[in-house]
């Protein structure tokens, strides 16, 4: 439909991007080699510095100011986003989501079926 042809906004761009970053975290290996640790954390500085919503992109760099990032495992870097992400949720009033479960939510899916 011609409404899904526009630009996206501040909230379809949020969207997509968490999509996105929780899915490289569900796709992170459990134990990363040195390249790819160095990789995911200069992707992540890049990122917070070319996110086009420039109040988010600010606001997230002084987040990893004073959380950094941990890209030492999948769980710890998941863990580090859904924390981030939670932030974020916070600032917007949204509820926080229970870190626990991320890993359903983004890479095996719910225990009782609902992405089969
Ligand atoms: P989203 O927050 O986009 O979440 C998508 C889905 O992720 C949810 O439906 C839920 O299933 C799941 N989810 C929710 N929380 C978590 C979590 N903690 N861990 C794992 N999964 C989770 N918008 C602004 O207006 N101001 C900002 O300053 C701002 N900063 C942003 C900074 C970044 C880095 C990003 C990526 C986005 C930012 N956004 C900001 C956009 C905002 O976070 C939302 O994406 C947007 O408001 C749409 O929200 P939503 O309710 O659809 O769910």
């Amino acid at each position: 439909e011609a409404a899904n042809d526009c630009p996206p906004d501040v909230e379809a761009l949020g969207r997509s991007t968490w999509t996105l970053l929780h899915t490289i975290a569900a796709n992170y290996p459990k134990t990363p080699s040195y390249t790819e640790q160095s990789d995911l954390k200069t992707f992540m500085g890049v990122f917070s510095r070319l996110y086009p919503c420039w109040v988010c992109a600010e606001d997230f760099q002084r987040y990893v100011e004073k959380d950094q990032i941990r890209v030492d495992s999948r769980n710890e870097f998941g863990m580090w986003l859904c924390k981030a992400h939670n932030a974020v949720n916070t600032k917007l009033g949204k509820p926080v989501f229970d870190c626990s479960k991320w890993e359903e939510r983004w890479r095996t899916g719910w225990k009782d079926g609902r992405c089969d």
